[in-house]
């Protein structure tokens, strides 16, 4: 620990942003880096607490106030080694994670967090402009060969890893592009597409090898991979979108989340769209249903496209302001939290059910029909709280796109899984053992194939989790 005080001297300090009406004319990112002493300055906040709980809060073990000790004493390499021991991509993590460490950090308990995120994020922008992040493939080769599947950060950091244990590393990935939903499906305005590439090239260049458009269990069969390879490792991610079940969801205008979002990423990228089945919010009153990062990134979408008028309704009430009595520190906080997108313009509201959506003579989605829902009251044997209808609260909204963000259901099961024969475990991902094993001998899985929805952060852990598994399985 740097300066015994810090954290009363200085004040948390974030990135700036660049205003709104300036952000939202592109799809770029908009945040604004702390200078070398600001960053110091947030650095020497951290107060070597003896028990650093943000470790914990942080799925890959980040050793956190080690490199916040280092920046503090300007030996930023020695911050990006540290950094690196427990992170194949803090440039992903550093841009988009929600950092549950911050909410885990004993100055938070009381006090306003370390800024954890930010500092993550500039050193390894400082690394790569040093020119630090070199290429380090593996100096001896294992002659084992390894599929992964999938290429997303689950399976780009299982990747990762393997290669460096000296396995030759070969992903499999359906799109035409590689990185999962970091590539297709998280805006670019969060995470510039140029910030996957490189990394990619990186690892590319360390031994790792990448073939695109090919779906596993479709153009070539989970057991054509068994054979070729000493062992298959599944992050297939889970793509299965909850659905609407309300008459009207077939109208025109009606989207699931994912299809309006990977169309943007790709029209950002140069891929020319239809016109006829091009997706754009421009002038209209658009409805986004689901309260979550989904949706907020709808949000975000529309606005830059030009929306005449963006809500987004959510089923569930609306979450506290500040932690209640039962979600203490160091708990992650079950609040209520605005996103870079609801800043740029949106209305919120809460404990709203779709019933309904009509359409015009041609098909066309005009209007939203909803009534409000109460979760007051709690179900006796099992103590969870009940939705009821509220009587008389019937509304309706016009409105000209209604995009669906209400979670995913777990992996496909068609192709891949069901080929396989694998086992699935009671929220229907797929089921390994604690090394990460299927159901099928030298086959594993990783990411939210296997844990469901999640988060980046637990995508790469799950991905060095798994390679682990992978590693001492080959060396029986
Ligand atoms: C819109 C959106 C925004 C998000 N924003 C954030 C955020 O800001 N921060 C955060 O931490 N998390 C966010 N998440 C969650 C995060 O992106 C995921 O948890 C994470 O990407 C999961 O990684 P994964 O590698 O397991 O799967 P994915 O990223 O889904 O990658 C799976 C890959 O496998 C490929 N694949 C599937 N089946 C096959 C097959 N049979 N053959 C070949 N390839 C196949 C897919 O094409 C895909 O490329 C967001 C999720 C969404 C949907
Ligand atoms: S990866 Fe996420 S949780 Fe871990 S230190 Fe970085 S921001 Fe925090």
């Amino acid at each position: 620990m740097g300066e015994v005080k810090g954290f009363m001297i200085h004040d948390r300090q974030e990135f700036k942003k660049l205003p709104v009406p300036e952000r939202v004319k592109n799809y770029n990112e908009f945040v604004i880096p702390l200078s070398d002493q600001e960053l110091k300055d947030q650095g020497a906040r951290c107060m070597d607490c003896g028990v650093p709980f943000c470790h914990s809060g942080c799925p890959i073990g980040n050793i956190i106030p080690d490199w916040n000790d280092l920046i503090y004493r300007n030996r930023w390499q020695e911050a990006y080694d540290r950094l690196m021991k427990t992170n194949n991509f803090p440039e992903f993590t550093g841009r988009i994670c929600p950092a549950p460490c911050e909410n885990a950090c004993v100055l938070g308990f009381n006090y306003p967090s370390v800024t954890i995120k930010n500092i993550e994020v500039m050193i390894i922008e400082r690394a790569y402009q040093e020119g630090w992040v070199k290429p380090l493939p593996p100096k001896t080769r294992t002659g084992k060969k390894i599929a992964v599947v999938g290429s997303g950060p689950s399976g780009l950091s299982c990747a990762d890893q393997l290669n460096k244990f000296g396995h030759q590393v070969t992903v499999y990935e359906k799109n035409e592009y590689l990185g999962g939903l970091l590539r297709l499906g998280i805006p670019d305005f969060k995470l510039s597409k140029k910030v996957v590439e490189r990394r990619l090239h990186r690892m590319e260049k360390e031994g790792v090898s990448f073939k695109t458009g090919i779906q596993v269990g479709v153009k070539l069969s989970l057991k054509e991979l068994k054979q070729k390879y000493d062992a298959v490792v599944l992050c297939g991610g889970a793509e299965i979108p909850r659905e609407l079940d309300v008459p009207g969801r077939n109208l025109k205008g009606v989207y699931q989340a994912m299809e309006y979002l990977t169309q943007q990423n790709r029209v950002n990228a140069g891929v020319k769209i239809a016109p006829d089945l091009r997706i754009n919010a421009q002038g209209k009153k658009v409805v986004v249903l689901g309260g979550g990062d989904t949706g907020s990134d709808c949000v975000g979408t529309a606005n830059r496209q030009g929306a005449q008028s963006v809500k987004q309704l959510e089923l569930m009430p609306r979450p506290p302001k500040e932690r209640i009595a039962t979600n203490p520190w160091p708990q992650w906080a079950l609040i209520e939290r605005s996103s870079t997108s609801h800043e740029e313009g949106v209305e919120r509201d809460y404990s709203i059910l779709t019933k309904n959506l009509t359409g015009n003579s041609e098909g066309s989605l005009k209007k939203l029909e909803a009534i409000r829902v109460d979760f007051s009251t709690k179900d006796p044997k099992t103590g969870r709280p009940v939705m009821k209808e509220i009587p008389g609260s019937e509304f309706d909204m016009e409105c000209d796109l209604v995009f669906l963000a209400m979670g995913f259901l777990g992996p496909r099961k068609e192709g891949m899984i069901q080929d396989g024969g694998l086992a699935l475990d009671e929220r229907g991902n797929v089921k390994t053992s604690v090394n990460y094993m299927t159901s099928e001998e030298g086959i594993f899985a990783a990411g939210d194939m296997r844990r469901g929805q999640s988060l980046v952060v637990w995508a790469i852990q799950e991905g060095r989790s798994a390679a682990e598994g992978v590693n001492g399985w080959l060396k029986k």
